[in-house]
């Protein structure tokens, strides 16, 4: 047990007043200067667990907490840095500064178009905005008070969503619509929570989304409720000393006593977040009040691009009752030129961490692509009739039969994301033509007219 007779308080820094974190003495006015630049377009958000207990100081610029949290003048191409930088230096305007910044973040992907237009539900002739239905048994759900979270990953897709432009932002204030539609589809199983960070919230707030699944009158058929949160990483005092957490507990052991698995999709990215005592902490108490913890990150340079990184993560996490669960590939936007890495080299990461730990960790799967088509698993790099290709296989798809089919890509070694990808034998992937004829189902409204084909994207 942690004795504290003071509740850490939480104390968030972004661009307004990073300058005052004490450590920042450690850099120079131009490290300064970069964080101002990128932060501006990028998000930019740290708070006093993440600074003073999960990041090193005396090698900051080659740690990987830092480099997840702080901007870095890399992480922008040199013109959109130069746009910014002299935007910076010329006005304190802050609408002309916003503008700027929302120009560059247009360039860089921002909606991958599919998660858009293709999965968002309707019930009625009311959308859904704030869920995605992509998956046969799952539905997203981004309950509108969980779009922040206790501090931004500068990798983040989920970005467009925290940066303050309203007509990119998912978000929906009633559960009732959505019970309305998952009483329709018997066939979803699991609710996944999402954001952001749907782990933000208060439990006054929480307990609103969770209750109708709680009242005896539900007639949906969900079984598992999963929260995507990196809470455990970012302040795992939520579950230990906040005020309401105990409150959370007991909502959390009310889910598993109905007979719903509740599972944490916790999100990971390095062992030195699995290392404080706070964090061990919080996670004895979820797993006591019954709650699954299972693992996840995208593998990234700068971060944790090496196979001993993600051996000893998974280890240590199975060694703190949790299970391993995805690798990921960095999607294509934001600063993916930064963190990306080539497939082959995932692959390889991937399988030299697996090599190394026993098969309590080989619960985890990846490395693994989420684009339009489904999740796209990696298999490895291989020959087929004396040609060097990809293996692959779809871990999720759009269409259920795609699930657990090998096929092939040409091998390139310099392929980082699914468009980089061709056919090894015959002219399309064996799942092209049918995702085009459901994109241009879903398509066929009129807004959607400029709508291209894209099997990059989600
Ligand atoms: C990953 C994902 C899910 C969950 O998939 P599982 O393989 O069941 O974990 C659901 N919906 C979307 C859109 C996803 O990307
Ligand atoms: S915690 Fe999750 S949603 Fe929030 S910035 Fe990091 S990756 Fe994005």
């Amino acid at each position: 047990m942690i004795e504290t007779t003071v509740e850490p308080k939480y104390r968030a820094f972004s661009l307004h007043n990073f300058r005052s974190i004490p450590q920042m003495e450690l850099l120079t006015e131009e490290e300064l200067f970069d964080i101002e630049v990128v932060g501006n377009v990028l998000p930019f958000k740290v708070n006093n667990y993440v600074i003073d207990e999960l990041i090193n100081w005396e090698d900051y610029q080659d740690d990987p907490i830092f480099r997840l949290t702080f901007p870095h003048r890399d992480m922008l191409r040199t013109a959109h840095f130069k746009q910014m930088a002299d935007t910076l230096r010329h006005t304190d305007k802050r609408k002309d500064i916003k503008q700027v910044a929302n120009e560059i973040r247009l360039q860089l992907n921002p909606h991958p178009a599919g998660q858009m237009q293709m999965n968002v539900p309707e019930i009625d002739g009311i959308k859904l905005t704030g869920v995605q239905h992509k998956y046969r048994e799952t539905v997203l759900f981004f309950p509108s008070s969980g779009q922040t979270c206790h501090s931004y990953c500068t990798f983040c897709f989920r970005w467009p969503q925290f940066t303050g432009m309203d007509e990119l932002k998912f978000a929906m204030k009633e559960t009732e619509l959505l019970v309305r539609y998952l009483e329709k589809r018997q066939e979803v199983t699991d609710l996944l929570f999402t954001g952001g960070d749907p782990m933000i919230m208060r439990h006054k707030v929480f307990s609103q989304y969770i209750e109708p699944f709680l009242a005896n009158e539900n007639k949906t058929n969900i079984q598992t409720i999963r929260i995507g949160t990196k809470s455990l990483s970012y302040w795992p005092y939520k579950f230990v000393t906040d005020p309401d957490a105990d409150d959370f507990l007991r909502l959390f052991e009310r889910i598993v006593k109905r007979g719903i698995n509740l599972a944490f999709m916790a999100h990971f990215s390095h062992p030195v977040e699995l290392e404080t005592e706070v964090v061990q902490e919080a996670i004895r108490r979820l797993r006591s009040a019954g709650v699954q913890i299972r693992t996840q990150s995208p593998v990234l340079r700068h971060i944790n691009d090496s196979a001993e990184v993600w051996a000893d993560m998974w280890r240590k996490q199975v060694n703190l009752n949790c299970i391993p669960y995805y690798m990921f590939v960095e999607r294509d936007t934001g600063a993916k030129h930064y963190f990306d890495l080539p497939l082959e080299r995932a692959w390889n990461i991937f399988r030299d961490a697996y090599q190394q730990v026993s098969g309590v960790c080989r619960t985890v799967r990846g490395p693994s692509m989420s684009c339009t088509p489904g999740k796209v698993q990696i298999l490895g790099v291989t020959e087929v009739a004396g040609k060097k290709v990809f293996a692959l296989r779809f871990i999720q798809g759009r269409n259920p039969d795609w699930v657990a089919k090998p096929f092939f890509a040409e091998y390139d070694p310099r392929a980082s994301w699914m468009k980089d990808l061709k056919p090894a034998f015959g002219e399309k992937f064996f799942f092209e033509e049918e995702l085009a004829r459901l994109y241009m189902k879903k398509a066929a409204k009129p807004e959607h007219e400029t709508l291209k084909m894209e099997i990059s994207e989600n």
